[in-house]
Formats: structure tokens, C-alpha cells, sequence
């Protein structure tokens, strides 16, 4: 794939970039290691001062920042301010909280007398250079996601980002720069996919977090299992979101289209697949279709559009063959199902029906605007078809009946359960899910403490 900014919205080809060739990979990863040496004694203070500086030049960059995103992945520019200002609230709220998440631990007094030692603490430090292999798909906020702990906690990061966000990729490296942070803090490797293996086997890179699809997360991990590296994984989802008889109906059909449209569906965490209880089910399929239908698709640029293009017209043909198996295999669709006739990589909001096991679409992840809907006759069947995939990222369930969410929460296998919403990541919350969707943890204390040395420190 070349490292390119290709404008969604018509196929234009923007500006192409030569990738980094082998000195100036070597040239990044002496100077990430030589950074670290200094950088790891740094205060928690100093990070949170430079890491607010980043913080407010990215809100004045806002307008800018987001029309690079537009132009390079395709996401309606409106989208991507907001995307641009929750990076901004992330980087503040590790500013303000990672010395207490990373504060040293005292274990209980009763256990440290029982070790024969006088006084012992936990102590988190930093591992060093961690290689971040990022999507396009929230160009920003997935780096950040990464970012902000990852310095905060005294590591340096080094970016592999997807190849067609080249230009968000070089922003990310000089925000830092301009925000005071040293040249090896965070730099962009602008590198093809194929890079990554010989990277990842350097010593100086310590460890690894990688958010795509299941084959790039097969292929990091198996390099640093071999390398004995530690890894955080945050890989795809076909999220259910599941809607009982005591469910504000209405409300639900309402937040559903926007769980599965945002970001034109091109979002790990959208819901997928639809699973109504039949008593509801006419309600919710008629409401939550003209709901879909209803969407403003157009070009991203404009402040109106509610759907932009795909990103990528590979990414649309892998959509089209997912909808038209499942027509082959006797799915209705409701409506969409057809791309428009238009320059561009659009898809329409698609909603179909009639879904079986067979089908490509019951099994695999549905990566743009298109819905599937199930009919479930009870609650254990609603979480027997949530559960019937290799994913488990999220899960939304809406019910107004305090045993059905119990139930909900007890069984759902998946990182995380929505009730009466749709998942949203905030800082404050583990991020990251079980099964083929991947390991470990973002956000929150979780997310930080993933690239530490967990180290016990015991005095005789
Ligand atoms: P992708 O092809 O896996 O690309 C993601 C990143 O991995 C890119 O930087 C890509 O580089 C790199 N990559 C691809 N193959 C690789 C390999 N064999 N070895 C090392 N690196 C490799 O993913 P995508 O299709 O662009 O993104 C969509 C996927 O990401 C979806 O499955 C989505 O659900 C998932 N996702 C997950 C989360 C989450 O938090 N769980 C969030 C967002 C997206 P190139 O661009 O150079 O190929």
C-alpha cells in the first residue's frame, strides 16, 4: 500500500510520501532509546505540563487538524473536530490523574511483616520504546488513546500509522514536538506494513500496542511472543445491540442509528448486529430503518453530512461483497444495499433482515453503514445470538428491567456493557475487549499500567 493521502470523496491522489528508508529508521530508534534514558526521569509534573501544552495546541489546531482528517479518510468534518477535541479532554485527564494511577502501592502492613521485610512498596516504571501500529479509522484518537498514558508514564512512543493518514501521522509527531516534549518523545516512522516485524525484533523497542484488523493483530503478536515482548491488542467487533420488550423503544431505534452510522459504521465499537425481542421487533425494524434511511450522505466537507464516504475502495468492495452474500443467501434488505451513482467511495445506510448462520455477515465484522437485524423470542436466545461471534469488543442492551441487565451483564462476553446507550470510550473507563477482539486494556488505571514495569521493591 503506498503511504498516500487519497481524498475518499472523489479518488483524487493529494500528496504521496516516500517511505523512510532503513538509516532513518535507525536514525528514530537510537534516538527514541537515547530520549528514554532522560525522559524516564522526568516528573509526573513536567509530563503533565508539556503533555497540556499538546493539549491546548491541538484545540487550536482544531479546524485545520479536521480537514486534514476529512480529506485523508474521509469522515465528516464535523465528526472530526469533535474527534480532535476528545483527544484534547484525554491527554488533560492523564495530565490530571496519572501521578495518583501510578502512584507507588503499600501492600497491606500484616503481608510485608509476613515477607520479613521492614518496609515494601509497588512501584510502576516506565519499559521504555513503544511501537504504536495504529488504524485511519479515528486517526487522532487512537494514537492518543496510546499516547497520553504511555508518556505520561515516562515511556516514548514511536508511530506506525495506517498508510493512507500520512498527513495526520507527521501532525501527531510535531504537536508533540511544538507542545516541548524532546525530539525522541513520539516520532512518526513512516513505514509500510512490511516494516513492522524487523522493528518490532529491535531490542530497543521494549513492547507493542496494535488497534486493526485480526491478521495485523495475528502478525504482531506472534513476533513479539517470539520476542517475548509485552503486547496490548485492540482488534475488530461485530458488537450486538440487543433491545427487549421494557426498552424505550423509540429511544432505541434513535441512538441505534447513530451507533451503527458514526464514522459511516467504520468504528470497532459501532453495534452491528441488531437483536430484537419479536414483540418489539416490527416497532424497532420500522423506526431504526427510516431512521437509517433518513441520513444526509454527501460530502464530508460539509457541515450538514451525517455520512461520508469510505475510506478506502477496497474497504466498499469488502462492504458490498459482505451485503451482497447475504442477499444470495436470502437476507431482505430494507433498505440501502446499493451505492450510489456518484465519484467517491460512498456506501448508503443499509439495514438487512433475515439473517443466518451461514452467512458471511453473521461471521465477520461489517465495516461501514450496514446493519443486520435478528429476531429473538426470549432472553436467552438474545444472548445466545449476541454471543454466536469470534468477537467481543462491546455489547448495548436496552431493557428497563433490572434481573434482564443483571442477566445481561452476568453472560455477555464482551469488554463492556452499554445499558440503554451505545458504547462510547472516556478515560476514565477500560477500553478493549475478549476473544478475537483482542487483550489488554486502554484508558482508565488499566490502560496506563500496561507499558509499566510492575516492579516490587522490598528493604530487609
Ligand atoms: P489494518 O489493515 O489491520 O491496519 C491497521 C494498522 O496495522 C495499519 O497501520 C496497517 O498498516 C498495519 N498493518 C496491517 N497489516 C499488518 C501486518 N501484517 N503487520 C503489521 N502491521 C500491519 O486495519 P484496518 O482495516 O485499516 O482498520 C480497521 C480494523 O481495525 C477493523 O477490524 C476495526 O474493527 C479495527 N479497529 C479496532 C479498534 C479497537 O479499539 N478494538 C479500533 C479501531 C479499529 P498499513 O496501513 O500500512 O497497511
Amino acid at each position: 500500500m503506498p503511504i498516500a493521502t487519497v481524498n475518499p470523496a472523489n479518488g483524487e491522489t493529494v500528496k504521496t510520501y516516500q517511505a523512510m528508508g532503513e538509516e532513518e529508521v535507525e536514525r528514530r530508534l537510537q534516538l527514541a532509546e537515547a530520549t528514554f534514558r532522560t525522559y524516564r526521569t522526568t516528573t509526573f509534573d513536567e509530563r503533565a505540563r508539556l503533555l497540556r501544552h499538546a493539549a491546548d495546541l491541538l484545540d487550536e489546531d482544531q479546524d485545520d487538524i479536521a480537514r486534514v482528517i476529512t480529506t485523508e479518510m474521509g469522515k465528516p468534518v464535523k465528526q472530526a473536530r469533535a474527534e480532535a477535541a476528545k483527544c484534547a479532554k484525554a491527554m488533560r485527564w492523564y495530565a490530571d490523574h496519572a501521578a495518583d494511577l501510578l502512584a507507588d502501592e503499600e501492600p497491606a502492613e500484616a503481608d510485608v511483616r509476613d515477607s520479613g521485610a521492614s518496609r515494601a512498596v509497588v512501584r510502576y516504571r516506565p519499559l521504555g520504546p513503544v511501537l504504536a501500529v495504529m488504524p485511519w479509522n479515528f486517526p487522532l484518537w487512537q494514537v492518543i488513546r496510546f499516547a497520553a498514558p504511555a508518556l505520561m508514564a515516562g515511556n516514548v512512543g514511536l508511530l506506525k500509522h495506517a498508510s493512507n493518514v500520512p498527513q495526520t501521522a507527521l501532525y501527531l509527531e510535531d504537536l508533540f514536538h511544538r507542545a516541548g516534549f524532546t525530539e525522541g518523545t513520539f516520532q512518526t516512522l513512516l513505514i509500510g506494513s512490511g516494516e513492522v516485524d524487523e522493528i518490532l525484533r529491535d531490542e530497543r523497542v521494549k513492547a507493542a500496542t496494535l488497534t486493526g484488523s485480526e491478521p495485523a493483530g495475528r502478525a504482531v503478536a506472534a513476533t513479539a511472543g517470539e520476542m517475548i515482548k509485552k503486547t496490548v491488542l485492540e482488534l475488530g467487533g461485530s458488537d450486538p445491540f440487543v433491545v427487549m420488550p421494557s426498552a424505550d423503544v423509540e429511544r432505541a431505534a434513535e441512538v441505534a442509528v447513530t451507533a451503527r452510522c458514526q464514522n459511516a459504521g467504520q468504528s470497532c465499537i459501532a453495534a452491528k448486529r441488531f437483536i430484537v425481542h419479536t414483540d418489539v421487533y416490527d416497532a424497532f425494524a420500522e423506526r431504526f430503518t427510516a431512521g437509517m434511511e433518513a441520513l444526509v450522505l454527501g460530502d464530508p466537507m460539509d457541515e450538514d453530512t451525517e455520512i461520508g464516504p469510505l475510506s478506502s475502495e477496497r474497504g466498499r468492495a469488502d462492504l458490498e461483497e459482505l451485503v451482497d452474500d447475504a442477499v444470495r443467501g436470502g437476507a431482505s434488505v430494507l433498505c440501502g444495499g446499493r451505492r450510489p451513482d456518484r465519484p467517491g467511495w460512498y456506501y448508503p445506510p443499509t439495514v438487512l433482515a433475515g439473517i443466518d448462520r451461514e452467512m458471511r455477515i453473521h461471521r465477520e465484522e461489517a465495516f461501514g453503514p450496514v446493519a443486520t437485524l435478528y429476531r429473538a423470542g426470549d432472553l436467552d436466545e438474545a444472548v445466545l445470538i449476541a454471543n454466536d461471534t469470534s468477537f467481543g469488543l462491546s455489547s448495548n442492551v436496552w431493557t428497563r428491567d433490572g434481573a434482564e441487565v443483571d442477566r445481561f451483564v452476568r453472560d455477555l462476553e464482551a469488554g463492556s456493557v452499554y445499558v440503554n446507550g451505545m458504547t462510547a470510550s472516556h478515560p476514565a473507563f477500560p477500553f478493549g475487549g475478549v476473544k478475537r477482539s483482542g487483550y489488554g486494556r486502554e484508558l482508565s488505571g488499566h490502560g496506563i499500567r500496561e507499558f509499566c514495569n510492575i516492579t516490587t521493591v522490598w528493604h530487609g
